[in-house]
């Protein structure tokens, strides 16, 4: 793996190196489990950081806790063998220590501790005075601003080499991914915090090996930094998160083939030809908003109406008819029902309190 110097130290999660890819099992087993999967990585050449879980927060009491202390010699035998650094999850103070104790590289906070600003500001103090690389998993509700606030406590605590893994969130019903990704927070999250590099961690959204690959390319896709990938030497066997886990050779493979994309800023002429084509896209968007407003300016009127006559602004049966009628229309379109059922529910939203405030005047 690249690395820059910066005030005499490795800075691991440089821009240089893209994607910065982190591999590993979930949790460390045993020495040999973690020293086999760490040499077999390490022969894909296709990783340049070693994840392994020694404190595994388990939804249920009972699963497997992790193997605590004990895995963080072997994780040192790693990178000495290997010379890969590495990085094991924290949740709390008593971890930070024992890690700094074992000369651990870099800290990961997990998605159920990121949810706890306690839990957080105990690791951040903790970290107070200490130069070493901290990536903040997303918490597991969709919540921005808590994502953000976990990035925030570690930067006033002084760290300075911070990144951002996206691991999705935890969605009731959701059948297809593990933590539905929705991608569009993570995306707020860079537009946001543009200098805090941003990892995804297909294995955690997706909870399955056969979408891993379309998930990963997707991160690719969306110009993310890096990608953080659950690897084990067995992984049917594996005493957590069996389903998703890989080998290393499937790994190296996966990553071989994954289509690198770069976002050219500084290319003139690709830049130019895609500012024509944007072009289109703002007219559109123009015309879209004016629109719109004509839309909420009819159904204020309707709401006058409506309020005049004693109605009640949620109608039922007008509702259903307007949802058929978007379906009909998106399907002629060649658009997404999903899509255009979002859609149309956002704008009822906004008539509906359109109404409101008619009724209010
Ligand atoms: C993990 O990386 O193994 C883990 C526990 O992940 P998360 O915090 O995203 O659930
Ligand atoms: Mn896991």
């Amino acid at each position: 793996m690249e690395t820059t110097e910066t005030n005499n130290r490795v800075t691991w999660l440089t821009k240089e190196k893209r994607p910065i890819v982190i591999a590993g099992p979930c949790s460390a087993e045993s020495e040999e489990q973690v020293m086999e999967t760490a040499h077999r990585l390490k022969a894909t050449t296709k990783s340049d950081i070693y994840r392994a879980g020694i404190w595994k927060p388990r939804t249920s009491p009972g699963s497997f806790e992790g193997v605590g202390v004990v895995g963080l010699p072997w994780l040192k035998r790693v990178k000495d063998e290997t010379g890969f650094p590495v990085t094991v999850e924290v949740a709390k103070a008593k971890h930070v220590e024992l890690c700094l104790e074992f000369g651990i590289d870099i800290l990961w906070i997990g998605a159920r501790t990121t949810v706890n600003p306690f839990a957080v500001q105990e690791i951040a103090d903790a970290l107070k005075g200490v130069d070493i690389p901290v990536l903040v998993k997303n918490p597991i509700n969709p919540d921005l601003a808590l994502w953000i606030g976990g990035v925030e406590r570690l930067k006033k605590a002084g760290i300075k080499e911070i990144g951002a893994i996206h691991r999705g969130f935890s969605n009731l019903g959701e059948k297809y991914y593990r933590n539905r990704p929705q991608w569009q927070i993570a995306i707020d999250f860079m537009r946001r915090m543009p200098d805090v590099p941003m990892i995804c961690d297909p294995s955690h959204i997706c909870g399955r090996r056969d979408i891993l690959q379309e998930v990963s390319q997707k991160a690719m896709d969306l110009d993310y930094d890096g990608l953080m990938i659950e690897s084990h030497i067995d992984p049917d066997n594996a005493w957590s998160d069996a389903k998703q886990q890989i080998t290393p050779e499937v790994f190296g493979t996966m990553i071989t083939e994954m289509k690198l994309r770069h976002d050219y800023e500084d290319n003139r002429a690709l830049q130019s030809d895609l500012d024509r084509l944007r072009a289109v896209i703002g007219h559109i968007d123009d015309e879209i908003i004016n629109l719109l407003s004509n839309r909420m300016n009819a159904a204020r009127e309707i709401g006058q109406y409506k309020k005049e006559n004693n109605m009640t602004i949620y109608q039922n049966k007008r509702w259903n008819e307007i949802i058929d009628r978007a379906k009909t229309q998106a399907s002629k379109s060649g658009l997404s029902e999903e899509f255009i059922i979002r859609y149309i529910k956002a704008v009822h939203d906004e008539s509906i309190d359109q109404q409101e405030k008619v009724y209010k005047e």
